[in-house]
């Protein structure tokens, strides 16, 4: 008997690359294209194990829902789990799952796409020119060797980011909590104090997970202590910005360029049309009305190579919590 894996949030692209590497396990797959949350949960009944994405609401009562339905484990197909109550899930004996590294390259790329494009203004040349523009004025940018960029959070996507940087001569500061010093050593690159890297930064990207203590690392109070004109990009969490406070960062000129491939609110709107509806986010629609601001779909992920790895690795812990054998890449609760 197959078991049966309800996989929430599926889009036809998930569904092409799933259903291509379940052609090895076999397990009986039912999509769903919502997002899992408490108005839904339903659906996972009958299910022996729940697949989830970035905007699935998991908190205390749906992991009860699933657990009385006996689901016993929850597959996230990303690395970030913190839309997962991970106490909750161990009180009630759920394991959680995760893909922790199916691409640093996916995301580190599209950080660097994105200050490229919101230094060179990339974005509005596009349109500019299709419409018989042919104007540089506003478009001036710099030269991103030289400058000064500040990565907070090192690990697997901050440390390919890093490369990245140098590769193009920049000087990278960095912060992390926990700081690889021998990394530091070997790349060059110099960890300084969070006041250090916002006071000395053109260029600010976020790669530190979402916690209690990044949530709402950039807000007005870290924003004034920032180089007039700065560049912040985020590809990490929504929650790792106010996104207000940005906005009047963004108003005040502080803040020179924002890359945002992730948003507080984002799981009301991110991976779906919603462009016959109107907006109802005033946050949202003001931050899209900025011509230095560029939004992306949470999207940094988006690559064959990080598909394919995210749909192996996801179907390969499932085969093992079935087969009884030690998760590696299982999530554990951390006070
Ligand atoms: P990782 O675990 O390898 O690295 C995270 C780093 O952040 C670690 O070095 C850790 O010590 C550091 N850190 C933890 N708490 C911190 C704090 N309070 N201040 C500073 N640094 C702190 O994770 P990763 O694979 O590099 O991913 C980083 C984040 O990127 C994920 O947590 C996820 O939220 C996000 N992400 C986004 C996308 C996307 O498509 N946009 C895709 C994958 C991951």
């Amino acid at each position: 008997m197959a078991y049966k894996i309800a996989v929430f949030d599926a889009k036809p692209y998930d569904r092409v690359t799933f259903d291509r590497v379940n052609e090895k396990y076999g397990f009986e797959l039912t999509y769903h294209k919502e997002h899992l949350d408490i108005n839904n949960v339903v659906l996972a009944n009958g299910a022996d194990a729940v697949c989830i994405f970035v905007n699935a609401v998991v908190d205390s009562d749906v992991v009860a829902k699933l657990k009385s339905y006996g689901i016993n484990l929850i597959a996230l197909r990303c690395a970030g789990f913190n839309n997962v109550d991970i106490l909750a899930a161990e009180k009630h004996g759920v394991k959680v799952v995760r893909v922790p590294d199916y691409s640093p390259h996916a995301i580190a790329e599209h950080t660097l796409a994105l200050m490229l494009c919101l230094n060179r203004k990339v974005h509005r040349a596009f349109l500019r020119t299709r419409d018989g523009n042919f104007s540089l004025v506003g478009f001036e940018g710099f030269d991103m060797y030289g400058k000064t960029v500040g990565v907070i959070g090192t690990g697997k996507i901050g440390k390919v980011a890093i490369g990245l940087f140098k590769g193009l001569g920049m000087n990278v500061l960095a912060y992390d909590l926990y700081p690889d010093n021998a990394f530091a050593e070997a790349e060059g690159i110099k960890y300084v104090t969070l006041d250090e890297l916002y006071a000395n930064s053109n260029i600010i990207t976020l790669h530190c997970p979402l916690t209690k203590e990044t949530e709402y690392l950039i807000c007005d109070e870290s924003i004034k202590k920032m180089k007039d004109g700065v560049m912040i990009v985020n590809t990490g969490r929504g929650k790792l910005i106010h996104t207000r406070h940005l906005i009047d960062g963004l108003l005040s000129r502080k803040i020179g360029y924002a890359g945002l491939d992730v948003y507080e609110e984002e799981g009301a709107y991110f991976y779906e049309d919603h462009s016959d509806a109107v907006m109802t986010d005033d946050v949202l629609a003001r931050l899209l009305s900025f011509n230095n601001v560029i939004v992306t779909s949470h999207q940094a992920f988006f690559t064959q190579e990080a598909m394919e790895n995210i749909a192996n690795t996801t179907m390969n812990s499932i085969s093992d919590f079935f087969a009884g054998k030690e998760l590696k890449n299982q999530v554990v609760y951390k006070a």
